[in-house]
């Protein structure tokens, strides 16, 4: 490392990871059905939101495809906060990931799979769409 190392850590500014989900289509989508409600929760979701009928499903219709219809962008922005530069300058062969994760979201860094927790929380998207962009997380 070296030298790769300290361009690494004070070249980069800003790092945005960005996916993108199907939107559901307004016209047919309904609030998201009980036997789902569980694995929405395991998310993020509170029992209160499914409750007053915020969070939504595909269902289908002529004007859509399956209950979609565009897409929309999730993101997560990281930025090179003093404490994350001064990290990958101490790690030696590898740069611990986990890491810098804990130290961006301690400053407050959205994930990914809170971003797309919003855009389900504005009927946007579904549940489905946001465990299929955040799997690895
Ligand atoms: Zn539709």
């Amino acid at each position: 490392m070296g030298i790769e190392t300290f361009l690494l850590a004070y070249s980069i500014n800003i790092i945005i990871a960005q996916r993108l989900v199907r939107k559901l289509c307004p016209l047919c989508r309904r609030p998201l059905s009980k036997e789902s409600w569980e694995a929405a929760m395991q998310i993020g979701i509170t029992r209160e939101e499914l409750e007053q009928g915020k969070i939504f499903e595909p269902v289908g219709c002529p004007k859509c495809r399956n209950g979609y219809k565009g897409r929309t962008s999730v993101a997560e922005a990281l930025y090179f906060y003093p404490e994350i530069r001064a990290e990958i300058m101490r790690s030696v062969s590898e740069i611990d990931e986990e890491r810098i994760r804990e130290i961006a979201e301690s400053k407050g860094m959205l994930s990914m799979r809170e971003s797309g927790l919003e855009r389900m929380r504005e009927g946007i998207t579904d549940l489905s769409e946001v465990l299929y962009v955040t799997a690895e997380d």
